[in-house]
């Protein structure tokens, strides 16, 4: 059962990765922040069209592993409509998650694919790299984040 569950989670992580959802660029983005994690390589950039405290929506573009650009996309997916506070408590859960394998009983939807990550600490960064971005653009900064 834990077995055919990681494969179904490995499937969905390439699925992402391989056609990524809202892989493009934003004209007329209100927010902008760009990620990358030189230990991997990996490098996105989030765009955000916000109005007022809602994320109405968000895309990506970004070249990375597997990983990161399944985390980018399933990210987008679950954000649009999402107020600030809701997206910064995301970001907790997600967190706990790809460190602990645990999001202390919150459901986290599709998300949960990356409970697996954090068997595998090298991988973390490429998880929690779109994340890091995505509060960047939300508390509005300029400067590049980087996982280092
Ligand atoms: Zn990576």
């Amino acid at each position: 059962m834990f077995d055919d569950l990681h494969d179904l989670y490995q499937q969905m992580i390439l699925d992402h990765s391989r056609s990524p959802r809202n892989f493009r660029k934003m004209e007329g983005a209100n927010r902008r922040a760009d990620g990358r994690n030189p230990l991997c390589g990996d490098q996105i950039t989030l765009y955000l069209f916000m109005e007022g405290d809602v994320v109405k929506d968000i895309s990506f573009q970004g070249s990375g592993c597997a990983i990161s650009k399944a985390s980018a996309s399933l990210l987008t997916d679950a954000l649009k409509g999402k107020s600030r506070q809701e997206v910064k408590r995301l970001f907790d859960q997600v967190h706990e998650l790809v460190t602990t394998g645990k999001t202390g009983g919150d459901d986290v939807g599709k998300l949960a694919v990356f409970a697996g990550v954090h068997k595998f600490p090298a991988r973390v960064k490429c998880a929690i790299l779109p994340w890091h971005a995505l509060i960047a653009a939300i508390e509005g900064k300029v400067e590049p984040v980087s996982t280092e």
